[in-house]
């Protein structure tokens, strides 16, 4: 059995401070993403484990949202021997763009880095379902969703992590006046 724990701090990958997090919400840890795709030979294990996961699923094709999605979907789709296709944000919405193409009844494996609010891997699967598709499931290295949000497919998670997160007026960093940090770009 791999410790995933064990390879994500060897990495660094998961940040102490006071982080605002994509929702508003602050909290005390942060997930730095990077610190784990910039090295493949780890990376890679996550991607093993989804695929071997999904292994008797007949997945045709596995999608992911950029950034870190096309990554994952890229070597999990090479695991399995299939297709990757990559969804990109457009006027807010994730759509299939370099003619990738989606036969109606292909079954779909829908990758992601960190489900957080599902938002991003949500649309992609929706995305791929209105192409014709079939969402088979989604899956992600690492789900930080503690209050378990209520996802319209099933998830499989390599890794899930119990964040505290608080609302500004309840944060005791804020509190105590630890400096804050917006990680990353919600544009992505
Ligand atoms: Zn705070």
């Amino acid at each position: 059995m791999i410790n995933y724990r064990n390879l994500l701090d060897d990495l660094g990958a998961v940040k102490k401070g006071h982080f605002e997090l994509t929702s508003g919400l602050h909290s005390e840890y942060y997930i730095e993403k990077f610190r784990l795709l910039e090295k493949p030979e780890i990376s890679t294990l996550f991607c093993k484990d989804i695929a071997d996961h999904f292994n008797n699923e007949n997945i045709e094709t596995v999608a992911g949202p950029t950034t870190g999605g096309i990554i994952i979907a890229y070597d999990v789709a090479n695991y399995i021997k299939k297709r990757a296709i990559y969804a990109e944000k457009v006027d807010g919405k994730r759509v299939f763009r370099r003619d990738f193409k989606i036969t109606k009844g292909e079954r779909i494996l829908v990758v992601d880095d960190i489900l957080t609010t599902g938002g991003s891997i949500v649309e992609t699967a929706q995305s791929a379902e209105e192409k014709g598709g079939i969402i088979v499931g989604l899956a992600v290295f690492i789900n930080r969703s503690s209050e378990s949000i209520r996802l319209p497919y099933p998830l499989y998670s390599v890794y899930s992590i119990d964040i505290e997160k608080y609302a500004k007026e309840d944060c005791p960093l804020c509190r105590r006046n630890i400096p804050l940090t917006i990680p990353g770009s919600k544009n992505l």
